[in-house]
């Protein structure tokens, strides 16, 4: 048997909020990823605090209160790279705020009509973490290796070969190849990132145009534009065409964004699943495997919460329904 307690398989914002957990928790862990966490999805995410394009709607709403506390905590560490930001979401059509933003202190104010862009019907107003991935992700890196962690560069080709008790499989989009699932499907998300000509508030049009979305994050010398939502597209290289209508259309939103100089492009495949998928199986000789992926676009959000819910049973020795 090998040296560690567990092994965790991906290094994105799932694989290393779920490593950190239990390397926290006392057990001896290792991670192995395919890619830097500087190369996953997790680094395109806007990324703001709200359980967006995942499922079931109970479990979802849990994780995303855990979530919410533990991101609301690391607000106050400059490292983290979190900030507290309000803005608004608007629609061309009639709509209204989804239940879980009861969850944040400051609850939702609806807009006034005179809040609204021209042609907008509707909107709210709201607090939230935002979290700045590529800082996040590193925070989260260090934190990791301080808590005695080690990440290797790898691919694994079977979730039953790593010599592990423990087994915990946070590969994201892999998991379709790996497990393998069908179920999950991608939507490549595509964002640009520019200099911040001094916007403080957070922007997002309600509303999928096709699929396009505008909306917009702060991040401090930053804002980060966005973005798309492509069902079943897996290509990772920036599309210019797609870029330039993101600049235009949040542009015509923040005329101060115009000709503001390109810092990023950045492209992700939101892991999409009709469930996330967060469940133990016996792998046979004593072991568990744990699946925790299918986030889709809430993974950033639901992390802590899916994290501690493993942890939480791998402590009590829980064994898997199957
Ligand atoms: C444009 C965009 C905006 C988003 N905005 C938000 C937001 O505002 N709020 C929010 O909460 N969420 C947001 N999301 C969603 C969020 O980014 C994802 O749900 C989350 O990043 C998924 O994380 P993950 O760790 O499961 O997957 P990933 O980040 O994809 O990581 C998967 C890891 O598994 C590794 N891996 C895969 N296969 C193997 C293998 N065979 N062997 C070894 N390693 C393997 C990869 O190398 C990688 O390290 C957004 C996503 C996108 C694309």
């Amino acid at each position: 048997m090998t040296d560690v307690d567990a092994l965790v398989v991906g290094a994105g914002v799932a694989g290393l909020t779920t490593a950190i957990s239990l390397a926290e928790a006392g057990l001896a862990t290792r991670i192995v990823t395919a890619d830097p966490p500087s190369r996953t999805t997790s680094v395109a995410a806007g990324a703001i605090w709200g359980p967006v394009r995942c499922g079931p709607a109970d479990r979802c709403r849990e994780w995303s209160r855990v979530g919410l506390d533990v991101l609301t905590d690391l607000a106050g560490e400059p490292a983290a790279g979190i900030r507290q930001v309000g803005g608004r979401e608007v629609s061309q059509e009639p709509a209204s705020p989804p239940d879980w933003l009861d969850l944040l202190p400051g609850g939702v104010a609806i807009c006034a009509p005179s809040e609204l862009p021209e042609g907008f019907t509707a909107g709210w107003r709201y607090t939230a973490p935002v979290v700045t991935m590529p800082a996040y992700l590193d925070y989260l890196l260090s934190r990791y290796e301080a808590a005695g962690g080690l990440l290797e560069i790898g691919s694994v080709a079977s979730l039953a070969s790593p010599d592990a008790p423990v087994v915990v499989n946070c590969t994201g989009m892999g998991a379709r190849e790996l497990v393998p699932d069908p179920l999950l499907e991608p939507v490549r998300g595509q964002v640009v990132v520019v200099r911040n000509p001094g916007i403080e508030e957070f922007y997002i049009d309600h509303a999928l145009h096709g699929s396009d979305y505008v909306y917009l994050f702060p991040h401090g010398d930053v804002v980060l534009l966005g973005g798309t939502a492509q069902e079943g597209a897996w290509d990772l290289t920036p599309r210019p065409h797609v870029a330039e209508r993101i600049l235009r259309d949040c542009s015509a939103v923040h005329p101060r964004l115009r000709g503001a100089q390109i810092v990023a492009h950045r492209v992700g495949l939101r892991p999409c699943r009709p469930e996330v998928r967060l469940e133990a199986e016996d792998i046979g000789g004593g072991r568990v495997l744990w699946h925790n992926y299918g986030h889709g676009g809430g993974g950033v959000t639901l992390s802590w919460g899916c994290a501690r819910e493993i942890t939480a049973a791998v402590l009590a020795g829980a064994a898997p329904a199957a």
